[in-house]
């Protein structure tokens, strides 16, 4: 008889245990969900009267300004460049952080991605004075299957870095397969600088939102220290894993690996108009 009360004593507690953590598990969904809507309202009724902002700078600029007006305008359109961004990144993990990011598998050429992004970041090279190379490996088929826009928010956020913490260095990227299968291929991706480097103590921080290398590197080189947050993320997303390795003063590599499907439709539909 003991032993049942003491029994039906326990089973009574583990149930309130169990209730409570149903509870407590609610209330922190909850919380969450209410955060992540109010970001991403406020983000959204930022951006609006911002997008005006830097429209009529844009047109300003454009008005053959006077000498004295000149310098107040690039530095409303240098804040400005910086609050869309900054939201746009918020936006961005609130997205990804209450799961309502969606991946796409859809035809792309990773060389033609990546040749479109050099495009649009020599300008930063040769400010820099940097020797920036794209090394692709031929044996990474024509066409692949996965999320181009992800893929380009990745690499456009690693090679800015890489291009902005270096200067009169190298930048290189480079690219190797290995095809595991006749549809699926292993691409391993590095983004090498011989820039300013990373302690070892912040391999794991400078992932982390908001965190920048240090008060000196924020103020020199700017940025909003959300960058390698949302990359961590979207590389995760596709499957990846992002890895740091570096040195003070020497540089720095980034490096992941991605498992491609190989999109054969091309070759088959070409196959059947030959034949
Ligand atoms: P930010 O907008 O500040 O560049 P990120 O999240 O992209 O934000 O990077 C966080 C911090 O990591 C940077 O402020 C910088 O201190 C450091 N960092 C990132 N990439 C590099 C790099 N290639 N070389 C040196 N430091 C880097």
């Amino acid at each position: 008889y003991k032993n049942n009360v003491i029994r039906t004593k326990t089973n009574l507690l583990l149930k309130d245990k169990n209730k409570e953590l149903i509870l407590e598990k609610e209330k922190t969904e909850k919380a969450s969900k209410a955060r992540s809507e109010f970001l991403s309202t406020v983000s959204h009724e930022l951006r609006t009267p911002l997008n005006a902002i830097n429209g009529i700078t844009h047109l300003l600029l454009e008005e053959n300004p006077k000498k004295s007006q000149l310098h107040y305008l690039a530095s409303l359109k240098f804040s400005g460049n910086y609050l869309a961004t900054f939201i746009n990144e918020i936006l961005e993990i609130n997205k990804i952080e209450s799961n309502k990011i969606e991946v796409e598998h859809i035809p792309f050429n990773l060389k033609e991605l990546l040749t479109d992004i050099k495009s649009s970041l020599n300008g930063l090279a040769i400010k820099n004075n940097n020797d920036f190379k794209i090394l692709f490996d031929d044996k990474i088929p024509e066409t692949l299957l996965s999320d181009p826009t992800k893929l380009s928010q990745i690499f456009m956020n690693l090679i800015n870095n890489a291009l902005k913490f270096t200067q009169n260095g190298a930048v290189t990227i480079t690219t190797t397969a290995n095809l595991i299968s006749e549809d699926a291929v292993i691409v391993y991706f590095n983004i090498t600088d011989t820039g300013i480097g990373i302690a070892e103590d912040k391999y794991e921080t400078v992932f982390e939102s908001f965190s920048q290398g240090s008060v000196e590197i924020n103020r020199k080189y700017g940025g909003t220290g959300l960058g390698l947050t949302i990359v961590k993320k979207l590389v995760s997303v596709l499957g990846g894993e992002i890895q740091l390795q570096s040195k003070l003063g020497e540089g720095s590599t980034f490096n992941f690996k991605l498992e491609f499907d190989i999109d054969k439709n091309l070759a088959e539909n070409n196959t059947h108009l030959l034949v």
